[in-house]
């Protein structure tokens, strides 16, 4: 039954193309009530070259002639506007479900195959596409064709036709069962594509890693057995869909046949006449093409279903991290953070922040310093909102963070990841990011701060310069720099830096450093701390593990107090 309604799904999206959709159904039509005319034709022809009368000869092939043109007008109309419709259909959803995609929130992305989710994007959605277009275009006039006529061919001869129809329900019971084994054989393939292009994803993106352990072998292996399950779920279900060619063909065939040995003996009792049979034998071809079109469509049919449940099955994800209906915009604000008895964990009984406060000045400097899991990640990323608290409220400036807009909360805060991502793009989008309405000089001012201006203007076409998918023409440190001119184009008052471990050549990480205790100014910053300058400029320090802070206090206090700083410090920082 799930499994029906994915389809019924799609009406909102086809509905806004009714307009269209209805102008093809009149083009289906015209182009319908040609065909039971194109069967008398044939038997009117048959009986003036039968006579001889070249003048009605004459006339019919002119008729002919109109009744081609027509049905040439008229189909190019359902064609062109059917195409139009589903395009905009296909579109459409593909903007709906991309644009939920983004919604959806960090632990969703945790768990999900970037691969899967390409290919859902592309051919899932590219394949209801094509499934709404052959509905509209070709199944549905289909119909129409087989009922006129159907219709015609009762209005000549009923017994014949009555006759002719015993070996329909019969190729109606195997066309069903093949579509059930071929919706089976279909989503099993389907599935293995997405997860072979979930794994060519993963190793394209991990292939210095795949490199730099020599692991080639044991990924073409990984690759190789997962494309041959993929072959073996394709080839069974091109071996159903062939087999039931077959079938459908030699019950074709044996419908002419008998109607050839029907027709002759109505023909010998007297019931029917020569040129009637002519008509019904055009009749009988006329419906061939409708016949083999809708099994063809109907196997595409079930092939689109697995497509289309993907689809909504995405859809009916929900976000975790959500808006109130009443969410009020974060005005300017000063920058105090306040963390009141927040817990937080990933997964149930696992607490990875436990019952935590702290209260961060406008302006203050908090490094946060633990072993690794110890929870500093998962602290700074409540504040955006990437999760939610499971207990107590995260405030700024006294306001609480759920009670405002996801998007006002999110531009007051500037991030800095560890590892910076470029975009396809140039540098200057690739600082701008997401937003269009900057001039070059606020960037190059951001840039500036971010000790970034003078390499990017020595880069052949300065910020107009293309950066790669991953920026691969850019060194470390080069791209840090970016990324704080990323952060600070807003302005914004909260900062959340996560200091890079990997280590930066010198030059580099003077440079780096500088621009960070440039922008760290004024601002409420959160940093995680991995270099000894950081901690030492640093106005407090926050000491975490498993989730408490087990010490605060800056350098000197800390050093003094001879704790789990002192020890750390000495594991960590020294001769840094
Ligand atoms: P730190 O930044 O101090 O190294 P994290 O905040 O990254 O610590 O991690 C704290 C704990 O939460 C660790 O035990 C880690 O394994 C776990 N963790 C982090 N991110 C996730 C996640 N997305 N899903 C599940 N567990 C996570």
């Amino acid at each position: 039954m799930k499994n029906r309604s994915s389809y019924w799904q799609l009406i909102p999206f086809i509905r806004p193309q009714s307009a269209t959709i209805a102008l093809a159904f009149v083009c289906t039509l015209f182009f319908t009530t040609l065909w039971p005319i194109q069967a008398w034709l044939a038997g009117e022809m048959t009986e003036s070259i039968g006579k001889g009368d070249t003048n009605n000869i004459a006339r019919l092939a002119g008729f002919t002639a109109i009744v081609f043109i027509v049905k040439g007008i008229v189909q190019y109309g359902q064609d062109s506007l059917m195409a139009k419709a589903a395009l905009k259909i296909t579109l459409d959803l593909r903007k709906i479900v991309y644009s939920h995609l983004q919604k959806l929130s960090l632990n969703y992305f945790e768990v999900a195959k970037t691969g899967d989710l390409t290919y859902r994007l592309t051919e899932d959605i590219d394949r209801i596409g094509e499934v709404i277009n052959q509905f509209f275009h070709d199944f549905v006039p289909c119909i129409l064709q087989l009922i006129v006529v159907l219709g015609y061919m009762l209005w000549l001869n009923w017994q014949l036709t009555t006759a002719t129809l015993v070996l329909a329900p019969l190729m109606a019971i195997i066309i069903g069962a093949f579509g059930e084994k071929l919706l089976l054989y279909s989503r099993r393939s389907q599935n293995r594509i997405s997860n072979l292009s979930a794994l060519l994803t993963e190793v394209l993106g991990g292939i210095r890693l795949v490199q730099a352990f020599a692991a080639e072998n044991y990924e073409l292996e990984r690759f190789s057995s997962e494309a041959e399950a993929n072959r073996q779920a394709k080839y069974q279900a091109e071996k159903a869909k062939a087999f039931q060619f077959v079938v459908v063909g030699f019950l074709q065939v044996m419908s002419v046949v008998s109607i050839f040995f029907l027709g002759g003996w109505q023909i010998s009792q007297g019931n029917l006449s020569g040129k009637e049979f002519v008509s019904y034998l055009t009749g009988v071809a006329l419906l061939i093409d409708p016949i083999s079109h809708t099994t063809h469509n109907y196997n595409n049919f079930k092939e689109g279903q697995a497509s289309a449940d993907k689809i909504f099955e995405l859809l009916a994800i929900k976000p975790t991290v959500i808006e109130r209906d009443n969410a009020i915009t974060l005005q300017a604000i000063s920058g105090k953070v306040e963390y009141n008895s927040v817990s937080f964990s990933y997964r149930q009984d696992i607490p990875v922040i436990d019952n935590l406060s702290l209260i961060a000045q406008s302006g203050e400097t908090i490094a946060l310093v633990g072993s690794s899991g110890a929870g500093k990640s998962t602290l700074v990323n409540l504040l955006p909102r990437f999760y939610n608290v499971d207990r107590g409220s995260i405030l700024i400036d006294d306001v609480d963070i759920q009670d405002v807009t996801l998007y006002s909360l999110r531009r007051q805060i500037g991030i800095v990841p560890q590892e910076t991502t470029l975009f396809s793009g140039t540098i200057a989008q690739n600082i701008a990011f997401g937003q269009t309405n900057f001039e070059l000089k606020d960037l190059e001012t951001a840039a500036k701060i971010a000790n970034a201006h003078q390499f990017i203007s020595e880069l052949s076409q300065g910020y107009y310069t293309y950066v790669g998918e991953r920026g691969v023409n850019l060194s470390g440190g080069q791209r840090q720099r970016i990324a704080i001119a990323r952060a600070i184009l807003f302005d914004p008052r909260i900062l959340i830096l996560d200091e890079a471990t990997s280590a930066l050549d010198s030059e580099s990480e003077a440079l780096v450093q500088e621009a960070l205790a440039r922008i760290m100014q004024e601002r409420t910053v959160f940093v995680i701390a991995h270099r000894l300058a950081t901690v030492r400029r640093a106005d407090r320090i926050l000491v975490l593990e498993k989730g408490r802070i087990i010490e605060s206090g800056n350098h000197q206090e800390l050093c003094s107090k001879n704790g789990a700083y002192a020890s750390f410090y000495a594991r960590q920082f020294q001769g840094v």
